[in-house]
């Protein structure tokens, strides 16, 4: 990113969006930050990353919950304005997903008077590390001298200043960034925070010498957050993209002398994209109000976080297909290409994908939600607790019991019949049914006890399930406020269909593979006790959500909000938003004279014709003079990048 833009990020505020009005921060709502990411990440993800990492896990989250009053005021004022740019380092060689294996080590010492710590760390892939001001460190600390009055031993989070300031009126001397990572050449600041045994005093303590050893659970508390908005409005960013511009490129590339968009095979995808829109623009604004009411959930920002970022890249992926060559051209004219080749990293970061599917979800998640697991886990905890326990345990077996009675007749009752015209009501009651299912099967996980966290094929089918519950009841919710938008229906017909098939699979799954003898057959007899009952999209219901989004309709117009249009008429965005409507109206005058055997009328023609020169303009594909991708390839970041300094 060119120093305009930075300096353009920083003077508005972006880095300070979440920030609370009264540190000078803009106090907008999660909402009000997924949107802005959403319309900054289907045009430029590099800048839509650097801007989302200040605003979610980040310092300026973890001192506003935590910092001390001095450090409150210093540096929040500081962080709203772009003064100082922090980043946050967690990530080491030998702990990635493992976070708290942390080799990162600090004993507590006093030197001079002044009790600090000696660090030694070495993080790496840090986002914005190589133009930090303030870097937020994570690492092990231990006290075998002593000394700390308050807090504990084990993980701390302080916060180290590249420069000298008023908490740190020293500096942190042996502190070194700036050496840069070059993240798929995407082009955001990403690199090395590193120190031998370093003095950090205890005034860098985020929250200071009482939060020493609560690092972790501070971490855990603001990650949530984050993992639920940000990275999911990326994925929303790119699927919205999709619908939008590829959309609308489907209509206007032609071959055989049709449309792209008609032909049952690019149908497919572009039914695809429309759906998986609407899955993660529903879950996106049913999280977001979750969280405007006050709610911190864990297990959903997992969901949220694996959901977004996995359909975003399938309707990458299927747009990628749509646009053939026009995709794989790089160059200015190419808006999918920058969207296709960030996509790993918002698979990777803030817990990777495979791994919180198949351990975060489903393992917060049965704990969390079971009435009664957690009391008895505690009365096991507590250890000569024997009739508390005695009784949580009769309280699991007689809730098991119920939800098997309500998982085989809601199995019976809930018929997958037509559904008429009251497509919401039909599938308010298979959720309500899979709903029973899912309780009666995770009571029968519990009977492989801890053994189902490690059992990562079960319990990420398990994950599976409770996902697409949530991702189902949101797009139901999504619906009712959105039901006049004519055509909805039939998206919503297909995401529906989409999320039951795919829970009746997880079920069959788990069933078919269970180890337990017996206790498989039983799982499908009591939640299938017809056997299969739901069926994948059918070609009615692609064909229905593909014209939607390739046409000018409510349901394109909806599916599209927020995306950024260029107001350059020689951008490709541009010229596809405007290029729609006019090739369908000149498609239809040329299908009525073929069928009138007539030839056009001038005001036809004109159409016509200038339907033909957008389309000459959209087809074209930028010749690249020289390897501009080279260009990316430095290694360390340029001076006149480096913020602040
Ligand atoms: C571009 C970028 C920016 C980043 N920014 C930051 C940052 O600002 N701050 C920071 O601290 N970190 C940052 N990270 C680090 C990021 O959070 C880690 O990359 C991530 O936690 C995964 O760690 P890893 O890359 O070492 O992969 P590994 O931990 O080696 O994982 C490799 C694969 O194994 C899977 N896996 C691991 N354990 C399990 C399990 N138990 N069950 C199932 N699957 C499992 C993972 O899902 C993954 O698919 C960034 C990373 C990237 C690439």
């Amino acid at each position: 990113m060119c120093e305009q833009v930075w300096q353009f990020i920083r003077e508005k505020k972006f880095f300070g969006m979440v920030m609370p009005k009264k540190w000078g921060g803009l106090g907008f709502s999660g909402h009000g930050h997924a949107v802005v990411i959403e319309k900054i990440g289907g045009r430029s993800p590099a800048a839509a990353t650097t801007i989302a990492v200040p605003n979610s896990l980040g310092p300026g989250e973890l001192l506003n919950h935590y910092g001390t009053p001095e450090q409150q005021q210093y540096y929040l004022p500081r962080l709203a304005h772009g003064i100082d740019i922090p980043c946050f380092g967690l990530t080491g060689p030998a702990s990635g997903s493992d976070a708290a294996s942390m080799r990162d080590e600090g004993i507590v010492v006093k030197e001079n008077g002044v009790l600090g710590m000696r660090v030694t760390f070495s993080k790496r892939y840090i986002t914005l590390a190589p133009v930090a001001t303030v870097v937020g460190l994570a690492f092990k600390l231990a006290d075998p001298n002593k000394l700390l009055t308050t807090g504990k031993e084990g993980i701390t989070v302080a916060l180290l200043p590249t420069q000298a300031n008023p908490i740190c009126p020293n500096g942190i001397p042996g502190l070194r960034t700036g050496e840069r990572h070059n993240p798929l050449d995407i082009g955001f600041m990403n690199g090395t925070v590193q120190g031998e045994s370093v003095f950090i005093p205890m005034s860098a303590v985020i929250g200071g010498e009482e939060r020493c050893g609560f690092g972790w659970n501070m971490l855990m508390e603001c990650l949530g957050e984050g993992r639920g908005i940000s990275l999911p409005a990326g994925a929303v960013a790119a699927a919205r993209l999709c619908t939008m511009a590829v959309g609308g490129y489907a209509r206007v590339r032609k071959q055989f002398k049709v449309p792209i968009a008609e032909m049952e095979g690019v149908q497919e995808k572009l039914s695809n994209i429309g759906m998986y829109t609407y899955q993660v623009v529903a879950a996106q604004a049913m999280f977001d109000a979750v969280l405007a009411n006050g709610e911190k959930p864990p297990v959903l920002s997992a969901i949220m976080k694996h959901e977004c970022t996995e359909k975003g890249r399938k309707a990458t992926n299927d747009g990628m297909d749509v646009m053939g060559g026009a995709g794989i051209s790089r160059g200015p004219m190419n808006f999918l290409a920058p969207v296709y080749i960030s996509t790993p990293v918002s698979i990777t970061v803030e817990g990777a994908n495979a791994l919180t599917r198949s351990l975060i979800i489903y393992g917060q998640g049965l704990t969390r939600s079971h009435p009664h697991l957690l009391h008895m886990i505690k009365a096991i905890q507590d250890g000569d607790n024997q009739e508390g326990f005695n009784k949580e345990l009769t309280n699991v077996i007689k809730h098991a019991f119920t939800n098997m009675g309500r998982s085989v007749t809601r199995g019976l009752a809930v018929q997958v019949v037509p559904k008429g015209n009251d497509i919401s009501g039909y599938y308010e009651a298979q959720m309500s049914r899979l709903s029973a299912n899912f309780a009666f099967c995770a009571d029968v996980g519990l009977t492989m006890g801890g053994g189902i966290k490690t059992a990562e094929f079960l319990s990420g089918r398990y994950a599976d399930i409770l996902s697409n519950l949530y991702m189902g009841y949101s797009c139901l919710w999504y619906y009712e406020k959105n039901k006049h938008v004519e055509g909805l229906d039939k998206v919503l017909d297909m995401a529906m269909a989409d999320h039951c098939f795919k829970i009746q699979e997880a079920i069959f799954g788990i069933s078919s593979n269970f180890p337990i003898p017996l206790m498989g057959p039983v799982m499908r007899a009591f939640t299938f006790p017809r056997g299969r009952e739901y069926a994948e999209a059918s070609d009615k219901m692609r064909r229905a959500v593909s014209q939607s989004i390739t046409k000018p309709s409510e349901v394109r117009a909806l599916l599209s909000q927020n995306v950024f249009v260029s107001k350059d008429e020689k951008n490709r965005v541009n010229q596809i938003s405007r290029a729609v409507s006019l090739a369908c109206e000149a498609d239809g005058y040329l299908a009525a004279c073929r069928r009138a055997k007539r030839q056009p009328t001038a005001e036809e023609q004109k159409v016509i014709d200038e339907a033909e020169v957008l389309r000459e303009l959209i087809i074209q594909v930028f010749l690249s003079p020289f390897s501009f991708l080279s260009l990316c390839a430095c290694t360390r970041a340029p001076r006149c990048w480096v913020a602040g300094r």
